[in-house]
């Protein structure tokens, strides 16, 4: 479909045909339209996304879109009803969101394998208004893999500003879409399970139904541990690095900071990457 050549009439005949196209649409039908005209046509003429409700382990969640990608994830608990989220997607878009029964077929499977922990899911987002800063932050965080958590530090130090571990966390709890954009997996830098942008139960909630045990993670952050080492390999890891979790309790060593894992000859493990290599 191309743009609507609207560049020499007036704002209110635009709207107008705008609002008649969009009920022209609207009035084709589920199951004759294809599922994502809607959205397409709607996110072309500047009159909002379309969204649908699905779900999750922190329960129902409604998800927005556009032809840009998806660009909201709001939990129902926390804006209640249609009318609540798409009362809250325009204070915070400045823009409708209109419900599709259904989303494209290749949305919805992109989103099904991204939840179910799939990292080579295909799903675009629309991240528009957000820093350079807030999207290097938040596409940092697809990097971790699915039951696996990385600090706040981690973050900062990965995309070359490492003195702003503050912001990084400001950067995740304005996450427009949790749960796609998995900032659930990124922790204090003391290692407790700290904030969220769905609130910490939900964010234990997700992280366990990930396969971390969040109780487990605290208490480590307790005691102090930051990192388990293999006294075979002498490589240090983040505790839920796939490699880390490989470490038989024998050859497991704990260490609180990387300077004591250094000091004791280890080096940092390359796919989780604790610390710079030396
Ligand atoms: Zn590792």
């Amino acid at each position: 479909m191309s743009e609507p050549r609207d560049g020499h009439r007036t704002e209110g005949q635009g709207l107008g045909r705008d609002r008649r196209l969009v009920r022209d649409l609207r009035a084709l039908g589920a199951g004759v339209a294809p599922p994502d005209l809607l959205a397409n046509v709607l996110s072309r003429v500047r009159l909002g996304d379309a969204y649908w409700t699905l779900d999750t382990p922190v329960g129902p969640v409604f998800v927005a879109y556009n032809d840009g990608g998806i660009s909201a994830v709001m939990r129902a608990a926390a804006v209640g009803d249609v009318a609540g989220f798409e009362r809250a997607f325009r204070e915070r878009h400045a823009r409708p969101a209109h419900p599709v029964t259904r989303p494209p077929a290749a949305l919805a499977h992109a989103v099904e394998r991204q939840l179910g922990g799939d990292r080579r899911a295909d799903l675009r987002f629309d991240l528009r208004g957000r820093s350079d800063f807030e999207r290097a932050v938040l596409l940092k965080a697809r990097e971790i893999p699915p039951g696996e958590v990385r600090p706040y530090g981690w973050i900062a130090r990965e995309i070359g500003r490492p003195g702003a571990v503050r912001a990084v966390g400001t950067a995740l709890g304005n996450n427009p879409v949790p749960l796609l954009i998995p900032c659930h997996r990124v922790v204090r830098s003391d290692g407790r399970v700290g904030d969220y942008a769905f609130g910490g139960a939900a964010k234990r909630a997700v992280l366990a139904a990930e396969g971390l045990d969040p109780d487990r993670l605290e208490g480590l952050a307790r005691a102090g541990v930051c990192y388990h080492g293999s006294d075979t390999t002498h490589v240090y890891c983040f505790p839920t690095c796939a490699h880390a979790r490989r470490i038989t309790d024998r050859h497991r060593v704990a260490f609180r900071s990387d300077e004591e894992a250094a000091a004791a000859g280890y080096r940092p493990c390359r796919v989780c990457r604790p610390a710079l290599a030396s």
